[in-house]
C-alpha cells in the first residue's frame, strides 16, 4: 500500500507556480492576481479565504481580499461581481461559498465572467470540462487528477467508482475520470443517495473516490483488494485523543481499508491540500491564456 501525500503534492506545485512567477516578473510582466469575496462571518470559510490569501503570497500572487457583511444583498452582490469582472487589474476570483440564505448562490456563480471563474463553477466552465475543452477545473476534483498523474495512477480502462454526486465534487469527478485524457479513459459509475446495493458496486470497482461527508463510511468489506481509494471527505467531530478537542474524519475506515489497497489518501494530508493549489493553477491559467 501506498499512502498520498496530498501535502507534499500540493508543496511541489505552489514551488513550481513559484518559479513561473519569478519568470513572468524577470519579463517583466503582471504577477497573477487573485481576489475572494466573502460575505459574511462563517468560520470556515474565514479559515478557507484566510488560507488562499496565504498560499497567494507563498507563491507571490497579488490577492485582494473582499469582506462583506452578512447583511449584503444579492443585488449589492451582484454589483461587486461586476466590478471584479471590469478590473482588468484582477485576473481571476473566488466568491466563497456558501452565502447566506437570501442570495441566491446559481444567480451569483452565473454573474462572473467565465475568463475569471477561477473556481470553475460557471456553467460555461462545466460545459467546457464536459466537452474535454481547456477550461478552469474545479478546485478539488482537479487536485484529484493532479495526484493520480503525479502518482502515475494507471485509469486507462480501469473501473472507477464515485460516491456523491454535488456539483463541486462528486459530478464533474466522474466526468474527468470518462472523458478521454490522462487521467482519464475510465468506466465509471457514479453513485449517489438513491443508489441500490452501493456495496456491489463498491466491490466492483478498481478505484474508489469517495465524497460523502459521512465519517468512516467506506468500510473493508466493501473494497477489493489492491483498489485505489480517494477520500474526499472531512468531518470535525469530537475528540478526547487530541489537545484541540476534536478531530477531522474521512469518509473510508482508513486503518481496515488501507492494508487492501495499491494507494490511498489519508485524512487530513491527502487531497484537501490540492484544493488551494488547484485554484492558484487555475489563477496562472487565467493569467497565461491572456499572454
Ligand atoms: P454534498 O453533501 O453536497 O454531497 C454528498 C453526496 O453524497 C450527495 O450527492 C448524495 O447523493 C451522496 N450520498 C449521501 N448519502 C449517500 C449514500 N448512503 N450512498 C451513496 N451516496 C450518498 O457533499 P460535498 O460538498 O460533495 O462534500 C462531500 C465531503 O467532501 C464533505 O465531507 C466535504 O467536507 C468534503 N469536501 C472536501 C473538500 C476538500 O478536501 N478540499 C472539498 C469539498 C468537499
Amino acid at each position: 500500500m501506498q499512502l498520498i501525500d496530498g501535502k507534499k503534492i500540493s508543496s511541489d506545485i505552489l514551488d513550481e507556480i513559484s518559479l513561473e512567477v519569478k519568470v513572468l516578473k524577470a519579463a517583466g510582466k503582471k504577477v497573477p492576481h487573485l481576489a475572494a469575496v466573502l460575505v459574511g462571518d462563517d468560520g470556515a470559510s474565514q479559515t478557507y479565504v484566510a488560507a488562499k490569501v496565504k498560499a497567494c503570497e507563498r507563491v507571490g500572487f497579488e490577492s485582494t481580499l473582499v469582506r462583506l457583511p452578512r447583511s449584503t444583498s444579492e443585488k449589492e452582490l451582484l454589483e461587486k461581481v461586476s466590478e471584479l469582472n471590469a478590473n482588468s487589474n484582477i485576473d481571476g476570483y473566488i466568491v466563497q461559498m456558501p452565502l447566506p440564505k437570501h442570495i441566491n448562490e446559481q444567480k451569483i456563480i452565473e454573474s462572473i465572467s467565465p475568463e475569471k471563474d477561477v473556481d470553475g463553477f460557471h456553467p460555461q466552465s462545466v460545459g467546457k470540462m464536459a466537452l474535454n475543452l481547456p477550461t478552469y477545473l474545479p478546485a478539488t476534483p482537479y487536485g484529484i487528477i493532479q495526484l493520480l498523474k503525479r502518482y502515475n495512477i494507471p485509469t486507462e480502462g480501469k473501473h472507477c467508482v464515485v460516491i456523491g454526486r454535488s456539483n463541486i465534487v462528486g459530478s464533474p469527478m466522474s466526468v474527468l475520470m470518462a472523458r478521454n485524457s490522462n487521467p482519464g479513459n475510465c468506466t465509471v459509475t457514479l453513485c449517489h443517495s438513491k443508489t441500490i446495493n452501493l456495496k456491489e458496486h463498491t466491490l466492483q470497482a478498481d478505484i474508489i473516490i469517495i465524497a460523502l461527508g459521512r465519517p468512516e463510511f467506506l468500510t473493508a468489506n466493501m473494497v477489493k483488494e489492491g483498489a485505489v481509494v480517494i477520500d474526499v471527505g472531512i468531518t470535525r467531530v469530537v475528540s478526547t485523543q487530541t489537545k484541540s478537542g476534536f478531530k477531522l474524519l474521512g469518509d473510508v475506515k482508513f486503518d481496515e481499508v488501507a492494508p487492501k489497497c495499491s494507494f490511498i489518501t489519508p485524512v487530513p494530508g491527502g487531497v484537501g491540500p490540492m484544493t488551494i493549489a488547484s485554484l492558484l493553477m487555475n489563477t496562472l491559467l487565467a493569467v497565461n491564456s491572456k499572454n
